[in-house]
């Protein structure tokens, strides 16, 4: 006879950016039956203006610091992944060279944690830098074509049976509320975790990017100027459809979603300046789009942790954060996808245990009532 098959538990995971829906997938292949709930998805990344993920580069190129252990871990899990999947047609990721440019050399080199697993990974020698440079490394990286990426990763999700549904959430317990009520919410708002009543977090602030786009099918690979994030820091990606994203800007506690045009201007004056190749002589920058996007900067970092809310009717649900993710979203994600799987893995396994401990308890007791009628 067939094994009768468990229930599948419902999770809901509320937002629909790299992080929800990357999240959605990981919980959907361990087994849970997954509904993502947002006021934004992929499809329609309009209706909210503080939808991030839309608006980045992207590229991976880790910034986790030599005692991160976390953000490493995460980084190179990504990394991983994203490079397998790198051979799936329709996911808008691709292989290319990245360069990495300092203006001055320095005073101690230590080589990035990433290094020891990183394609092709070198120091350049002094005739690879270009004009102004003192200082370079090159690797092999993944560049990510969010535009196609982020429906691809819809896509997945919908076909191995999620569900979605688009709805502004004004509270947070008002997930686990009402027709389609849960007992586990993992909640990837980004930076809407700032505002979400139940939530609240004062430690989640802006950091604005600005980007430009080009069309400039002939640039192939990455240039990042500058090695750490900074208030003007500048790099140049390419995506898979020819479109070359040029930036940058990393302007903490800024909220303006308003490209400035001075802004851009400088933006690409200081691509040109590290990648000349974007404008062959005799041609004009093709520009295609102006963006900005608040990155979900948090003091202390991403908020990815448990915790157990009682309802006002008693009874206790399970929510765990994953938020916060800063600059770092897209080349972290399926390592805070992994992280939030095993939290709610274990938060359910420790709940079961002791509701088992408690009604052995109750039955130990009984038996003992039992007795003493005896
Ligand atoms: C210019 C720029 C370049 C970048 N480049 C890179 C890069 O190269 N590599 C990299 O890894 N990262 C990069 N990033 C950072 C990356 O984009 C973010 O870390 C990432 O997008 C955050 O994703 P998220 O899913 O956490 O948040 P979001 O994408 O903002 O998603 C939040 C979701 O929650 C929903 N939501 C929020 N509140 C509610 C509510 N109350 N009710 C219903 N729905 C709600 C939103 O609608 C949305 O669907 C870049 C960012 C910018 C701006």
């Amino acid at each position: 006879m067939a094994k009768k098959q468990e229930p599948k538990i419902p999770v809901t995971v509320l937002g629909a950016g790299v992080t929800g829906l990357t999240t959605a997938c990981i919980l959907q292949n361990r087994g849970y039956q997954v509904t993502v709930v947002s006021r934004a998805f992929p499809g329609n990344p309009d209706v909210d203006p503080i939808y991030t993920s839309p608006a980045a580069g992207a590229h991976w190129r880790s910034y986790a610091a030599n005692d991160d252990y976390r953000g490493q871990e995460w980084d190179e899990l990504t990394f991983q992944t994203l490079l397998r999947l790198c051979s799936v047609p329709g996911t808008g990721l691709m292989i290319a060279p990245g360069y990495e440019f300092w203006a001055e050399k320095p005073d101690v080199w230590q080589d990035p944690f990433f290094a020891r697993f990183i394609p092709k990974y070198q120091r350049l020698e002094a005739e690879a830098l270009p004009q102004g440079c003192k200082f370079g490394i090159s690797y092999e990286t993944v560049c990510i074509n969010v535009p196609k990426y982020l429906p691809w990763l819809l896509d997945q999700f919908l076909y191995l049976g999620g569900k979605t549904e688009e709805r502004d959430v004004s509270h947070i317990d008002e997930l686990f509320q009402g027709k389609h009520a849960a007992n586990v919410v993992v909640n990837c708002t980004g930076f809407g975790a700032r505002t979400l009543p139940g939530v609240a977090d004062g430690h989640v602030y802006p950091t604005r990017g600005q980007i430009v786009q080009v069309f400039a099918p002939h640039v192939r690979h990455t240039v990042t100027r500058l090695g750490t994030m900074h208030e003007d820091f500048t790099y140049i990606i390419p995506r898979d459809d020819g479109i070359v994203v040029l930036g940058g800007t990393y302007q903490a506690d800024n909220h303006s979603l308003e490209a400035d045009p001075k802004t851009a201007d400088d933006i690409i004056e200081r691509c040109l300046a590290i990648c000349p190749e974007l404008k062959p002589e005799g041609k004009s920058l093709e520009i295609v789009a102006h963006k900005v996007g608040l990155r979900p900067t948090r003091v202390g970092g991403t908020r990815c942790e448990a915790e157990w809310r009682e309802l006002d009717n008693g009874r206790k649900v399970l929510l765990v954060h994953s938020y916060g993710h800063g600059g770092y979203g897209y080349q972290s994600s399926y390592g805070s996808a992994a992280t939030v799987t095993k939290i709610v893995d274990s938060e359910l396994a420790q709940q079961r245990a002791s509701a088992r401990a408690a009604s052995n308890g109750a039955a130990a007791g009984r038996g003992r009532g039992g007795n003493a009628k005896l």
